[in-house]
């Protein structure tokens, strides 16, 4: 009999199109590992609600969005499960019995979530209680299918570190149900922006996304932050640092072109518009065959819509197999 795979579960909020980083921080890993594991990708509709509420169209819109830049990039629906989080209520039953186990300081210590409330409250919105519980949302969604490996960018390590303790307090006070999940974190564990901030995110308009057309790809490159200290051409340059580096070095495949114009470039023998010019001809080299393959399921919109609800089909009977479990070792049963 042939072993049975371990399991993955990682996702994707559904507000707003995929960007490079989430490619080189997560999916890059989750084509990869969808040979070798048993996969559930998630479209976490109801996680961005916590400070998408005013934006429900947006959310609406981003959840076939986001399927058909997962198959664009080659993630394989027959191979894996894609579902979507409010078509599975056990994620929404799950999370409220965790938050009986969770303790609130643990939360409250979460670093990603304290900077994030901290952006939240820099642009006065409102904070939600269903934003302060995401992580909790997470930890449940992580649990419900019993996964093994969570496969994520570097600001979502926190959250599974509390998958972890979580699990092993149910399990402690309850009985042994839950594996206690590693991280895995991408092959560039945070992409900066174009404009040289730390993280390519939709909020800050710094992305290059998946989906964009050749010539906005040569355009946001061309606009791209290079070496500040650098005016002409002629001055050596600094590489450490430099965003148009950071990117030769994660999409650019020709090792040689990426050293020999780091080499120019400190000597102050080239300029940026040729190392732009050359990073712009390998991004759209590697989104071209990603662009052919989003036009061709654009054009089966209903095809689309039919993996999203077969794939929550089946993330369902996997999630009722665990409330079953996790209610018997509750001993939330009274007429049985
Ligand atoms: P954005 O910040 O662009 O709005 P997001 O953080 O809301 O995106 P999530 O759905 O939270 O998107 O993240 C999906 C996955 O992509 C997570 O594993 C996250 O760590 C990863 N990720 C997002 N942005 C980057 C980035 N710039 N570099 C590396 N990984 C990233
Ligand atoms: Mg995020």
């Amino acid at each position: 009999m042939a072993p049975i795979k371990k399991r993955i579960l990682t996702g994707i909020r559904p507000t707003g199109p995929l960007h490079l980083g989430h490619y080189v921080g997560a999916l890059e890993n989750w084509v990869r590992l969808q040979e070798e594991y048993d996969c559930f990708f998630l479209i976490a509709d109801y996680q961005a609600l916590g400070d998408h509420l005013d934006e429900i169209e947006r959310i609406r819109t981003s959840v076939l969005e986001v399927t058909l830049d997962w198959l664009s990039v080659g993630l394989d629906s027959e191979k894996s499960v894609f579902e979507v989080q409010s078509y599975v209520p056990e994620h929404a039953e799950l999370h409220m019995l965790l938050s009986m186990v969770l303790p609130l300081s643990w939360l409250q210590r979460n670093p990603t979530l304290k900077a994030e409330m901290a952006d939240l409250e820099s642009e006065h919105k409102t904070l939600t209680l269903g934003f302060f519980n995401y992580p909790a949302s997470q930890v449940a969604d992580i649990l419900l299918p019993r996964a093994h490996l969570v496969p994520v960018g570097e600001d979502q390590l926190p959250h599974i570190e509390m998958t972890r303790e979580v699990a092993r307090r149910f399990n402690r006070m309850f009985r042994e149900v839950f594996p206690e999940p590693e991280g895995l974190v991408g092959r560039v564990p945070r992409l900066v922006g174009i404009d040289g901030q730390a993280k390519m995110s939709k909020s800050l308009n710094n992305c290059i996304y998946l989906g964009d057309d050749p010539a906005s790809v040569t355009e946001k490159v061309r606009r791209m932050y290079t070496d500040p200290a650098r005016i002409h051409a002629t001055d050596p340059g600094h590489v450490e640092g430099n965003p148009v580096f950071m990117y030769h070095d994660a999409f650019n495949p020709d090792k040689d072109e990426v050293a020999e114009l780091k080499e120019r470039y400190q000597a102050g023998r080239v300029g940026d518009v040729e190392v732009k010019r050359r990073l712009a001809a390998k991004l759209n080299a590697f989104l071209d065959p990603v662009r052919e393959r989003r036009a061709h399921y654009a054009a089966h919109m209903e095809d689309v819509k039919g993996i999203l609800r077969e794939g929550s089909r089946r993330a369902r009977e996997v999630a009722q197999q665990t409330m079953a479990d996790v209610r018997d070792a509750m001993h939330l049963k009274y007429t049985e």
